[in-house]
């Protein structure tokens, strides 16, 4: 209705390229969680799930219990496994949407146990022998009991009423290349290959152990273990060095696009004489006479403050420099004087896939904010509209 020009729009197809992409490249055995955190790295979890879904992964990660509900209620069947810890007081959401926690420590065990008990006890369908991923620590440094503990854990898990459904552990550098990085990530790959062994000689079935999110999982085929966990390479961007290139260079072959692009309109044109400035702070003045386009959008749509200077939009296939601070809701961009390549209304890129007529990626964004892909596109707010194309 009054939507605002201001938008991420997402390619449905390309979404879907990713992931057939990805489930041929694993191993035909290999199972595959799709992680679908934060609202699907910006690009709509409920759309990114019923993709994978199609694609037969067989589970989609989230970060948080209401981002597993949100699955839920839109009518994903597939498991859902939680990558982050949550309180008691939404334990009971568990048992109730089926949503697989990743579990270590003695205490949030009987928890989740004593929970899954309650839940049993008002006939909550499925909460009996509820299965929970053991998560271990082999260096990320975050969660997970140390490799060692994994054998007590299991022990307790199985003690409690609960059933383990599977282990996993995380890489701290997997999408390095530098020498000292690959050595540990190899240490970590058998560091949980350690625990994953303690855990059978207890007599206990590790069931489903996954360890390799995007980077892993393209870098070395043994670490895909059971089940992998690609995030990034989901949405059309590869992790760091393990780019299409480093594949290509050690006989892989391994082909994704981007699947959102963020628009918005130019609303204003104005002149401005030479000498005049642009936006907070008066960091660029006009050396000659020149045009400036006005967009709405500014860093409380995503687009990081930080990308100015530096940052260049894309107009009629052709790029044209943000002038000035990137404001809270708008920015300014050079166009040059009586550009007739430039009207008003007309579409302005920020980054996207080719078919959007950008000539950014987020990835191109990332390298000019000093940060990651990851980032950018997390960084889109709420009042960007996903419109599905
Ligand atoms: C986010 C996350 C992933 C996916 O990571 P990518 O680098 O985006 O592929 C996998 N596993 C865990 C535990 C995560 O937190």
């Amino acid at each position: 209705m009054y939507n605002r020009c201001t938008k991420a729009v997402l390619y449905k197809d390309n979404l879907e390229y990713n992931l057939n992409q990805i489930r041929k490249y694993v191993k035909k055995d290999v199972k595959l969680c799709v992680a679908v955190k934060a609202d699907g790295y910006g690009h709509n979890a409920v759309l990114t799930a019923q993709i994978a879904q199609k694609v037969g992964a067989e589970f989609v990660a989230v970060a948080t219990v209401e981002e597993g509900i949100e699955l839920r209620e839109n009518g994903i069947k597939c498991g859902i496994l939680l990558l982050s810890l949550c309180t008691p007081q939404e334990m009971p959401a568990l048992f109730k949407y089926q949503i697989t926690p990743l579990v270590f420590t003695d205490e949030y065990i009987k928890l989740v146990g004593e929970a899954a008990k309650q839940a049993c006890k008002n006939g909550v369908p499925g909460s009996k022998e509820f299965r929970v991923h053991l998560a271990v620590d082999t260096g990320m440094g975050r969660i997970g009991c140390y490799p060692q503990e994994a054998g007590d854990q299991a022990a307790l898990i199985e003690a409690s009423g609960l059933k383990l459904g599977g282990m996993c552990t995380h890489f701290a550098v997997s999408d390095s290349l530098e020498k000292e990085n690959i050595e540990f990530t190899k240490e970590q790959f058998a560091a949980f290959k350690a625990a994953v062994e303690c855990v059978k000689a207890r007599g206990i079935e590790p069931g489903i152990c996954s360890c390799g999110a995007s980077a892993a999982l393209l870098n070395d085929e043994d670490m895909q273990f059971d089940m992998v966990r690609p995030g990034i390479i989901t949405y059309g961007y590869y992790p760091d060095e393990i780019t299409k290139e480093y594949l290509e260079k050690t006989g892989r072959h391994f082909d994704i696009k981007p699947v959102l692009a963020l628009e918005t309109k130019v609303v204003a044109i104005r002149r401005f004489p030479a000498g005049k400035s642009v936006s907070y702070g008066r960091t660029w003045k006009a050396s000659e006479e020149t045009d400036i386009a006005v967009l709405p959008i500014g860093y409380a749509d995503g687009l990081l403050r930080r990308f100015s200077p530096g940052l260049e939009v894309t107009i009629n296939g052709r790029n044209y420099p943000v002038r000035g601070r990137i404001c809270m809701d708008q920015c300014m961009v050079e166009i040059g004087k009586d550009n007739p390549d430039v009207k008003l209304w007309d579409t302005a890129v920020i980054f996207g896939p080719k078919e959007s007529g950008a000539l950014n990626t987020a990835e191109d964004l990332a390298k000019l904010g000093h940060t990651i892909s990851y980032e950018v596109l997390t960084a889109l707010s709420k009042r960007v509209l996903r419109e599905i194309k």
